[in-house]
């Protein structure tokens, strides 16, 4: 073939045309494995030349078309899940075209890979299950993880996602069901965020279950055990961070994901300073219902020093969001304990008061505040108390921010801030409609879950923003990666949610919106990490050297895109044969 070739090597354009990816693999085996397979955009040259010819339909087709074909049949589709079926099935026979149809339509299709239908797929993961996808590391293989990484087929991984499965979403204990947590946030590393498929490994930790659903169902697919939460399960995870940076180097970013609220905050003071390592659920989220803030901050023209906040639920997300409301108050002037003053939370047992009956974990300790005056028995009563310019529910107990909360907010505020994050909808503290329709237009509201559009009776339309995570852990994941830094200080989160709130505009502050839009979210997930890596940069923090002088152009650079390689040197991309795809 190659002598046959040879002699028009000279009609050949000067420059390359498109990437040259050099593979071992031939055949069928090609074509099996998602990284490689480009289904009908081979070429007939490749398809000579790789021993696949015959195996495909003869037509050539680029990568548009083949889009189409899944975005309309995507389409035709109703229920989520099934979407999230037919969606992971593409991912799992070519993942560039995978990647190439959630980004195409980011918005519609963010819901389905990622919250709620996640969710839901992961309440199904045994019953749904086609491949598997990540690593399940059990308890019954402490003593062997190192050989277990070993046995995950890339050598050059950068970012891992690990869960236990204790806490999914707002769903509770889901065992390894859990899997489809990792396998949806590293998806959205990809595509918000461009950093490269190969390098991103998803893991869950299986230590059992308490989950008694689970494990009556002989469809189950972990250990069929209560969760184990002796010295062991802290010595499985001790050995699981000690082997990923012993296979894949000391700056590898590990993120915790959905782990219940006692090991959360633990492993996170554990690991903070040893690893490179967050606790999306901890820190994205406060990150991210920051930037919320700090953007109805810039609609209200009243500075954060000045807002009271009270949070309906004091976990895991309440307090990782009082902590960098904190750390913003400070950066501002404030002290600590001026700061933590403005901070209250009410969570299942009452407001977080001193000398309570029920005890205060050491985390909450620095927002439990003495006794207000009056008697505080409900959310209610605990706003009327307050008084507070900001209400945040993160409890996921559902609609408790009722008509009444919300008219009071109203009352107390002429631009209420009423942030209700719980998921999925269905656990909302509010919807959309109630916010707007209750205040009468003047709330600025932002939600965990997708809320649709609301148009008043005046005709006023508000696009309810979504205080979503994925607006921080890619960009903050793109720039940790990029730049080397070993210990992620909370400093870099309040870094993110700054460059998050800068990118929304006056307009879209003016249509109610306090993130910019979802569509837009690979551009705002570049520019922050551009953001993060010239501030890790100018403190000190960064450990890749030589310090990149542009930093806008060296972050763009990296970031991967969705174009198909070629699998033939470029002296084969030769014109005169018009069914190349070069898409
Ligand atoms: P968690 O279990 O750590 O904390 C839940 C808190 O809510 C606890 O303090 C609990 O006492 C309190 N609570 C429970 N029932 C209550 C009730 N009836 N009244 C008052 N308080 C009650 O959970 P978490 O990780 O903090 O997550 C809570 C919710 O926030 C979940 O629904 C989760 O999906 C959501 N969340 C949203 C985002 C986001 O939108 N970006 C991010 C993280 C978490």
């Amino acid at each position: 073939m190659l002598s046959r070739l040879r002699p028009i090597l000279s009609l050949r354009p000067p420059v390359p045309a498109y990437r040259w990816a050099h593979t071992k693999e031939k055949g069928k085996p090609l074509m099996l494995n998602p990284r490689t397979n480009k289904s009908m955009a081979f070429t007939l040259q490749e398809r000579q030349m790789l021993g696949i010819q015959g195996l495909l339909p003869p037509k050539v087709e680029t990568q548009d078309n083949q889009a189409m074909r899944f975005q309309r049949n995507l389409k035709k589709m109703k229920d989520p899940l099934e979407k999230y079926v037919y969606l992971m099935g593409i991912q799992e026979r070519n993942e560039r075209l995978f990647y190439r149809v959630l980004m195409d339509d980011i918005e519609e299709l963010m819901p389905i890979v990622y919250t709620p239908t996640v969710g839901q797929a992961c309440t199904q993961y045994g019953h749904i299950f086609r491949r598997p996808k990540g690593l399940f590391i059990s308890i019954h293989d402490k003593g062997h993880i190192r050989s277990i990484l070993d046995n995950w087929p890339e050598t050059n991984v950068v970012a891992v996602v690990v869960t236990d499965g204790e806490r999914i979403l707002g769903l509770g204990d889901l065992g390894v069901y859990g899997m489809g947590i990792p396998v949806g946030k590293l998806c959205l590393y990809t595509a918000c965020a461009g950093i490269r498929p190969e390098t991103c490994l998803p893991v869950v930790i299986d230590v059992g279950t308490d989950n008694e659903t689970l494990l009556r169902d002989p469809l189950y697919m972990g250990l069929y055990q209560k969760r184990d939460r002796s010295q062991a399960y802290d010595d499985l995870i001790d050995e699981f961070m000690e082997a990923v940076v012993d296979k894949y180097g000391q700056d590898t970013l590990i993120q915790f994901e959905d782990f219940g609220n006692h090991n959360a905050f633990r492993l996170m003071w554990k690991y903070k300073e040893k690893y490179c390592t967050f606790n999306d659920d901890i820190q994205g989220t406060a990150a991210v219902a920051l930037a919320g803030l700090l953007a109805a901050q810039r609609a209200i023209g009243k500075p954060i020093t000045e807002h009271r906040v009270l949070f309906l639920g004091a976990g895991e997300a309440a307090l990782g969001i009082a902590n960098l409301i904190v750390m913003a108050m400070m950066e501002k002037g404030m002290t600590q304990a001026e700061a933590r003053e403005k901070i209250w939370m009410y969570d299942e047992h009452g407001l977080l008061v001193k000398n309570r009956p029920q005890e205060n974990d050491g985390n909450q300790e620095a927002f439990v505040h003495d006794c207000p005056p009056g008697n505080v028995q409900s959310f209610l009563d605990a706003v009327n108390t307050i008084k507070p310019s900001a209400i945040i529910g993160v409890s996921g107990a559902g609609r408790l921010f009722t008509h009444d909360v919300i008219k009071a907010m109203g009352s107390l505020n002429e631009q209420p801030i009423i942030f209700a994050l719980s998921n999925p909808t269905t656990k909302a503290e509010c919807t959309a409609e109630d916010a707007y329709t209750l205040t009468n237009g003047r709330c600025l509201f932002a939600s965990g879950s997708p809320f649709d559009p609301v148009t008043l009776s005046d005709g006023r339309v508000f696009t309810p923003g979504q205080g979503n995570n994925v607006y921080i852990f890619p960009g903050v994941a793109l720039a940790v990666i990029l730049s080397g830094v070993r210990h992620i200080q909370d400093i870099v989160f309040l870094e993110a949610a700054k460059a998050l709130a800068e990118q929304v505009t006056d307009k879209e502050l003016a249509e109610g919106r306090l993130y910019p839009p979802l569509s837009n979210i690979r551009e705002v997930s570049v520019q922050m990490a551009v953001t993060v890596v010239e501030y890790v940069y100018a403190q000190g923090m960064a450990f890749h050297y030589p310090e990149p002088l542009e930093k806008n152009s060296f972050v763009r650079s990296t970031v991967w895109d969705t174009k198909y390689d070629s699998f033939l040197p470029d002296i084969y991309d030769w014109p005169g044969v018009n069914f190349n795809p070069k898409t």
